[in-house]
Formats: C-alpha cells, structure tokens, sequence
C-alpha cells in the first residue's frame, strides 16, 4: 500500500509573529519553522498502516529551501522518501493552484491513499485536501479520528460537532484530512535521524510539474489581533446585575 502524506511546514507555535513590511505576510527574518500539527498527525497515521498493511510512506512537501528541515523530521520518524517541490514564492499559489500542484506531483505516484492535515495552522484553509480529491477524482473524507483499511476498502471514523461521529466506508484509492490529536506521535530516535540522511529525496519544480500559479484569490492584508479592555460597569440590585451579566454572556460574548 502506498501513502502519500502532504506535508507543509508552517512557522512554529511558540514563534514571536511580526508582520512583513508590506503587511502582505509575515516578517520570516526570526521565525522558526516546524511540520504543521494535523500533518504529524497525518504521517503518524500513514506510518501506522504500513506497519500494519506494509508498503510505503512518501512525503510531499511544497515550500522553499528551509522545508528540507521538515522533511528530514518525517524521514527520521520513519517516512521512506520524499518529494519536495520547492518554490520560493508560495505566496503567488492560493489553496487551488497549490493543490493542483501537489495533485500533479501525486499523480506521478498513483498513491493508494492519499492524506492531509485537516488545515494548516498559518493560514488555515482547510481546503487544501478536498480540493486534491476533486483533481484525482477520487472519493474523500475529512475530520478523520480513526482509518481502518479492509482489502481495497477504507472505513474512516469522522467527527462530527456536539461529541458526534460518523462512520464512512469508501475505495481505495482516496484522500483523507487529518483531525490533529488522532494517535500519539512518535519521536524520531538516533538510528532514525541517521537513517534520514540516507533517504531520497526528489526534488522538483512548479515548472517541471507543468503547473503556474493562478491565484483566484490574493492575500490582502495581514493583522495582528487587536487586544481591547471593553470594562462595562453593571448597575443596579445584585439581582438586576446578575440578570444583565447573564444576558450579556448569553447574547454578546455567547459563552451560554
Ligand atoms: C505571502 C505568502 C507567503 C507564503 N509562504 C509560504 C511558504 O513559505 N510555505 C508554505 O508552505 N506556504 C506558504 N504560503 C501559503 C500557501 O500558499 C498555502 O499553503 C496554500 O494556499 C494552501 O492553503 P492553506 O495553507 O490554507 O492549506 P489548508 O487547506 O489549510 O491545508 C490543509 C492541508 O493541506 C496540505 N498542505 C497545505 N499546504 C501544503 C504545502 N505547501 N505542502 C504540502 N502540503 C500542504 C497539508 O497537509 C495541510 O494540513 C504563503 C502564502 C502567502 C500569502
């Protein structure tokens, strides 16, 4: 069974965010970087169906230079190659032309499964997969906590909201978006990081894959969160005060 497991490497949780000078993206000077948190949940997941089923895992990364760091790390834990396709102006390919790039780069693979995170944790388009999907024609779920293979049938468990799930039975082959949390991630051990260094990597390009950026949508403008003190003082009885704080937490701040 071969799994091929999109990969994009994001700027980590605990970075300090500045925003670019043009106010278009992030000021990348200071960042770090680290595999986006439903793809480790992704690869987890893939690398527990070959132990299970056999085959191999590949990793697909589109990103520039610095996303080799990312693709080490899933090789350490145990992906078996890699495909990077690395362009140093992501930001010129929306969710649509990136997904037709990284579904060029899936075809030349014919994987029997194909997985995502479920969204990415910088711009969280969470189309990404589906999108995929929809240029191979195959059949897709997303928020997937659980993937069983029987034979050339998947059985996937999908979250649903209120505590619910869902069940889903489909063919192979599919693509499948990663709900983060779904397994325990494993750490790369010695012998892994080792062996990584030995592992292929087929680098490629935007133009080899026959694919130009044709953003239907252009970023704008990015924003820090504005942090406001709204203090608003409750008058009346503590009975009247107890009424309008209710009223308040149910229909303004909807946290009843
Ligand atoms: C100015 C600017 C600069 C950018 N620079 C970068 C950059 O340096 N590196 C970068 O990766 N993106 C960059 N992007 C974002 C890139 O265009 C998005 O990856 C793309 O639009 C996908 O949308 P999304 O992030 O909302 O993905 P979602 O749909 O939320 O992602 C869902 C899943 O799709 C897969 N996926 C998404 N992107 C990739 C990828 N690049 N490679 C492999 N799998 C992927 C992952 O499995 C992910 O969990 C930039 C965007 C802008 C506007």
């Amino acid at each position: 069974m071969k799994i091929l497991v999109a990969l994009k490497q994001v700027p980590a949780r605990d970075s300090q965010i500045r925003i670019s000078a043009d106010g278009r993206w992030l000021d990348e000077s200071d960042l770090s970087y680290e595999i986006n948190e439903p793809d480790a949940y992704a690869l987890e997941a893939a690398l527990q169906l070959r132990e299970q089923h056999g085959g191999e895992v590949v990793v697909l990364c589109a990103g520039p230079e610095r996303a080799t760091s990312s693709i080490r790390e899933a090789l350490a834990k145990g992906a078996d190659r890699a495909i990077h396709i690395e362009e140093d102006d992501l930001g010129a390919f929306d969710t649509l032309s990136l997904a037709r790039l990284l579904a060029a780069a899936a075809k030349t693979e014919a994987p029997d499964l194909i997985l995502t995170g479920l969204q990415s944790d910088d711009l969280g388009g969470g189309q990404t997969g589906v999108v995929m999907a929809e240029l191979a024609g195959a059949p897709h779920a997303t928020i997937i906590m659980a993937v069983e293979v029987n034979g050339a049938e998947l059985r996937v468990k999908r979250e649903l909201e209120n505590g619910l799930f869902q069940y889903v039975s489909m063919p192979l082959p599919a693509v499948l978006t990663i709900q983060s949390g779904i397994n325990k991630l494993r750490y790369a051990t010695l012998m892994g990081i080792k062996k990584a260094k030995t592992k292929e990597v087929r680098r490629s390009t935007a133009a080899e894959l026959g694919v130009a950026p044709e953003p239907s949508v252009v970023l704008q403008r990015v924003s820090q969160p504005q942090r406001v003190k709204q203090t608003q003082m409750l008058a009346g009885t503590p009975a009247e005060q107890a009424a309008q704080l209710v009223e308040k937490l149910r229909f303004e701040v909807r946290a009843l």
